[in-house]
């Protein structure tokens, strides 16, 4: 792991430090786009911006905001907004740069992107919320723009913020720019289907490889860690199709049954209280005892860096689903792949979420929009499609599925470089 920019300084588990390894492990597959690696090591663009706000009580607040363009060969950036107060500006970069890997796994026209800002947004009222969206969407306007650079929801975002975002933009540039975010509300040109998306990509490429190593997906015992958007919307239909959630760990706790969690029961909890902790048909246990619960599939749907070396020694799971960008440190991947763990690398298998963000963007630009079921058919398909060519690869070369993943993202991104060449 090398970094050669000034500016950050990752360690070998921090997310930019993750990231650079996982590309210096792609690096031999990429025959003579090799050449043009650095480019890989280097985001095109970083902005920082300061977002003052006047708070309810009269006094002024300063939160730091960011908005990253990793690589924009293949088109133009795409990649969430998170809100978070442990944001940096070397997280963003990683974030920004996973992106730019998922959308040429998927194969999709967009390079990589990554926003957020360094605030705790349970500690604002609604309307400081709004004040501070609107202001950093204004003041990252000059880089985003529905050709430039497309925001969407991440950890702690959500359609109202992308509403928010959407109209600012929209007065800034003097008319109504529904293509510059996704994940917007449906009645503003959002899609069907895509506050669920992220979690059926996990269902669907964690189907396919249970498949494959011959795991019955009917009885297996699923372990999730996050259950916000992503957690809870794959666990649904892993449920549905007929496994047990016997775990489930979020900021407020960690809950477990071995019989399985009936989703129905826990899901008004989860509305009514923002958490799982005080669901009465699990039982409570200490957090650290989540990496320990016997189960057949993980699905870390949370934070970075969640599993590491200690924890990859005590997963049972024989396959772990990351929903989550960065879950996995590389010390822990190599642990896991010793022991026979199969992991589906964030890069592959969270990518239904901007998958249905560029149908999003697509019915936005022909103003025509599709049925739920079109959208998860078509969906569906470009998760198995990719799947198949990453699990090709992998078999071929003999290499996990994230440097496969990375060895087809990374042909795509290199050769639209050169083929696009350097300017001037
Ligand atoms: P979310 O805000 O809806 O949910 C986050 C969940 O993580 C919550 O349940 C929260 O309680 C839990 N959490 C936070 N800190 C935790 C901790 N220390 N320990 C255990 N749980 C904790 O966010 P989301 O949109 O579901 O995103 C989750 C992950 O999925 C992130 O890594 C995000 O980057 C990734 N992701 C999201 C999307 C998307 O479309 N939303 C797409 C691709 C990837």
């Amino acid at each position: 792991m090398s970094s050669p920019l000034s500016f950050v300084h990752p360690t070998a588990d921090s997310p930019w430090g993750t990231y650079l390894s996982q590309v210096d492990r792609v690096m031999p597959y990429l025959g003579h786009l090799a050449r043009w690696g650095e480019t890989l090591k280097r985001p095109k663009r970083t902005l920082i911006v300061d977002i003052p706000i006047e708070l309810d009580d009269g006094t002024v607040a300063h939160f730091e905001g960011y908005r990253v363009q990793h690589n924009m060969s293949r088109g133009p950036g795409k990649g969430g907004v998170r809100y978070h107060p442990d944001v940096t500006l070397e997280e963003v970069m990683a974030l920004s740069a996973w992106m730019t890997v998922k959308t040429a796994a998927v194969n999709l026209p967009y390079g990589g992107a990554k926003g957020g800002i360094r605030v705790d947004p349970s500690k604002l009222s609604m309307k400081e919320l709004e004040r501070m969206t609107r202001r950093y969407t204004s003041e990252i306007g000059i880089i985003i723009g529905p050709q430039q650079d497309i925001p969407a929801p991440d950890v702690n975002t959500n359609g109202q913020i992308m509403a928010w975002m959407m109209d600012t933009y929209s007065m800034n540039v003097g008319g109504t720019a529904t293509g510059v975010v996704t994940g917007k509300p449906i009645h503003l040109g959002g899609s069907l289907g895509r506050v669920k998306a992220t979690g059926r990509g996990v269902f669907v490429t964690g189907r396919e490889a249970a498949r494959r190593i011959g795991m019955p997906l009917d009885g297996a015992r699923v372990a999730v860690q996050g259950f916000g958007n992503v957690g809870s919307s794959a666990a649904e239909l892993f449920a549905q199709a007929g496994a047990k959630i016997v775990a489930v760990q979020d900021h407020t706790g960690t809950i477990v049954n071995s019989n399985g969690m009936d989703l129905a029961e826990l899901m008004p909890v989860l509305k009514r209280d923002g958490g799982v902790g005080n669901f009465k048909g699990a039982e409570r246990i200490d957090n650290e005892a989540f990496w320990d619960v016997k189960c057949d599939i993980l699905i870390p749907a949370a934070l970075e860096g969640q599993i590491d070396a200690k924890r990859a020694e005590r997963i049972t799971a024989k396959l772990v689903l990351e929903g989550a960008n960065g879950p996995t440190v590389p010390s822990a991947d190599d642990i896991l792949a010793d022991r026979g763990v199969l992991v589906v690398p964030d890069v592959i298998c969270n990518a239904g979420g901007v998958t249905v963000s560029y149908f999003e963007w697509v019915q936005d630009f022909s103003s025509f929009f599709w049925s739920e079921d079109e959208i998860n058919v078509r969906l569906d398909k470009i998760m198995v499609d990719a799947l198949k060519k990453i699990w090709d690869t992998a078999d071929r070369h003999k290499i996990s599925l994230r440097t496969a993943t990375f060895a087809v993202a990374c042909e795509r991104i290199l050769m639209a470089r050169e083929e696009r060449g350097l300017y001037p």
